[in-house]
């Protein structure tokens, strides 16, 4: 019986797993045609000081211009990018183009605002011999001081891997920042926080979707915040999108966010403008 059971599981289970290998090697195919083709854009998106909204830094995000199927997001493609390694090729053009465009910032804003641009790491390239290196390379590359970009990775990227962990550390000592996304969704191992570098938690959505209820997201965003400032840490509320979640957010004691409410995704040279006119309203002496 057992056996049957197996059987019928397997049987079951192999349609699945071949349609996905279909799919992930056709994506591939086309992920790869993209990659030649040059149809992938980033898009920024500003995050805030609260509760004045503003600019601060802003998040790199991938589109993937596809000539037929129009711009397609991030979480259609990343997943099968990821499983088939095309993230450490597609990742790394995401990491140069990033530092090149927040170059051109800085020298239009005469840096004198202390701004940071954002990138998101998977897994997969965290864990790629040589990561730092590639850093490194793509700040130099770009002109860019490494005090100007922070990286973004999850909490299931670093868990349980001495190879992320140990990246980290060399990027950390490279001055480059590191935020934990999606903070709170994953293996949420507060010892995490001791075993590797952390400045930054960025506070999942989820928990800022019910921000102004006395609910169990609430209660654990204002631990959130808690644990942050008793770390010195910088904290996040990402995925804002009303005046009413800012304004709670801001009594709890929150002081950054990112979310629509403030700004959607944008082109660089919006994000630039923002932020030369934030330098303009308070230059800061230097
Ligand atoms: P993430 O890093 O957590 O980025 C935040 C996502 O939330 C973005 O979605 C952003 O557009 C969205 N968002 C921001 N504010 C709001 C809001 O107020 N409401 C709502 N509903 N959504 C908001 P996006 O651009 O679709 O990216 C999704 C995910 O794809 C990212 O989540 C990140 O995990 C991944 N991703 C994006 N770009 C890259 C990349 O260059 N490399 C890698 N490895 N992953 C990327
Ligand atoms: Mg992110
Ligand atoms: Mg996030
Ligand atoms: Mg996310």
């Amino acid at each position: 019986a057992a056996k049957e059971a197996g059987k019928g599981q397997y049987a079951s289970y192999e349609p699945e797993l071949d349609e996905r290998a279909n799919y992930d090697a056709q994506l591939g195919a086309e992920l790869r045609l993209a990659m030649d083709r040059g149809d992938f854009r980033l898009l920024f998106q500003p995050v805030v000081r609260l509760p004045d909204g503003a600019p601060v830094g802003a998040e790199a995000l991938i589109r993937w211009h596809h000539p037929q199927r129009g711009v397609i997001p991030p979480d259609e493609f990343i997943p099968a990018a990821e499983r088939t390694g095309l993230i450490v090729p597609l990742g790394a053009w995401v990491l140069n183009e990033a530092c090149r465009t927040a170059a051109g910032w800085l020298n239009d804003d005469h840096a004198t605002n202390p701004w940071t641009v954002s990138v998101n790491i998977s897994a997969r390239q965290l864990r790629e011999a040589g990561f730092s290196r590639r850093v490194s390379a793509a700040l130099s590359a770009a002109g860019l001081p490494a005090e100007r970009l922070m990286i973004e990775v999850t909490e299931t990227a670093v868990f349980d891997s001495h190879a992320a962990a140990n990246a980290l550390r060399e990027i950390s000592a490279l001055g480059v920042a590191i935020a934990l996304d999606d903070f709170g969704t994953g293996h949420s191992s507060l010892g995490l926080l001791r075993k590797i570098p952390v400045n930054v938690l960025k506070v999942d959505k989820s928990f800022i979707d019910n921000i102004t209820g006395s609910t169990a997201e609430a209660t654990i965003a204002t631990a959130m915040v808690s644990l942050a400032n008793g770390l010195d840490l910088g904290v996040v509320a990402e995925g804002v999108e009303s005046a009413a979640q800012a304004r709670q957010l801001h009594l709890i004691g929150y002081r950054l966010s990112q979310g629509f409410h403030f700004a959607r995704p944008l082109p660089a040279e919006e994000v630039r403008d923002l932020l030369v006119a934030e330098t303009k309203r308070a230059p800061l002496a230097v």
